[in-house]
């Protein structure tokens, strides 16, 4: 077996780890807990023991390291300023790693190493411009240029949730407000339901939340499905406040596809069709008939072949230097 790449994907509550060939093939993967235990200490020392202890027991070489990490990262020093849910509060991750590992190590947010697998082996194979949208609790992007990740001068480029959508929306974790994430994350969907059994107190929907006290952002995806007028008014809604948002998104990058993941991707064609003909609406006809819009095709093993790619980049830059 010839060199590897090394894909890690640091989740809240695991951190998936993958051995990957230059082709994009899985050799190997597992995962994790993620410790975050002491502010997340003993992480990057977990991701190292992990990768020794599997590579001492097949002698394979190793190009480098591609980390996909939550929060705000600067790309360049590879350094963590904050990450919330796994308790990083200023972390070198890329010098750590690179200082244990003795091996190049390249980092990036959680959302455009996702991006990048899907470029490279999934849904936006082919594709030299794409936006990747995660539609999970939050609304997560990634944007890809020419072939490369579009990071902006500190790292914030492409965070497409905190678009602003609604001037008079509900307040946002960023500290504004009715960013499109307030209403087209799972967490969203679930807000307008819940909003919506106030005023169409004689909705299914309403009438199931009596039943069982609790809905999700699926129920009403469901009861949507199922031509209940207020769930489908509420997903109408959703879909045509993301279309306009991608489309006006797409103005300024002209992508050729813009891939769907995360939970609520999992309602599949149904979503898809309703932001489609938003997108449609929106977009100006040129931008529209050159782009396709798809589900995502790697479910979890994005974050990690994603983190493999950045590896393979960097050794496609050192060829041409
Ligand atoms: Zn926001």
């Amino acid at each position: 077996m010839g060199k590897i790449l090394v894909g890690v994907d640091i989740g809240g509550t695991t951190i998936k780890l993958g051995f990957i060939n230059l082709k994009g093939t899985i050799i190997e993967k597992w995962e994790i807990p993620t410790n975050t235990a002491n502010n997340g200490s003993a992480i990057v020392d977990d991701i190292w023991k992990s990768i020794h202890d599997k590579v001492e027991n097949n002698g394979n070489g190793i190009y480098g390291i591609g980390v996909g990490a939550p929060g705000f990262i600067d790309v360049k020093s590879g350094y963590v300023s904050e990450a919330v849910n796994i308790g990083w509060k200023g972390m070198d991750l890329k010098q750590q790693l690179e200082k244990r590992s003795n091996l190049p190590v390249f980092v990036q947010n959680d959302a455009n190493i996702a991006a990048l697998g899907e470029y490279w082996i999934g849904a936006g194979q082919g594709s030299l411009n794409m936006i990747a949208v995660t539609l999970g609790t939050g609304v997560g992007g990634g944007i890809i240029v020419n072939g490369s990740i579009l990071n902006g001068e500190n790292g914030m480029a492409g965070e497409i949730g905190h678009i602003k959508v609604e001037p008079e929306g509900v307040h946002c974790n960023c500290g504004g407000n009715g960013c499109l994430e307030t209403i087209c994350s799972a967490t969203g969907i679930k807000r307008q339901g819940m909003d919506s059994i106030l005023t169409n107190p004689n909705s299914n929907l309403a009438q199931y939340y009596r039943d069982k006290g609790v809905i999700t952002a699926k129920d009403v995806i469901d009861f949507a499905k199922s031509g209940d007028e207020t769930s489908v008014e509420i997903i109408d809604y959703t879909c045509d406040v993301l279309g306009k948002a991608l489309a006006n998104i797409g103005t300024v990058i002209n992508p050729s596809k813009i891939i769907f993941g995360g939970g609520v991707s999992k309602a599949g064609e149904f979503l898809l069709g309703k932001i489609d003909k938003a997108f449609r609406k929106y977009a100006i006809p040129k931008l529209h008939q050159i782009c396709e819009l798809k589900i995502a095709h790697l479910g979890n093993d994005a974050g990690i072949l994603g983190g493999a790619f950045l590896v393979k980049q960097s050794l496609e830059e050192e060829k041409f230097n």
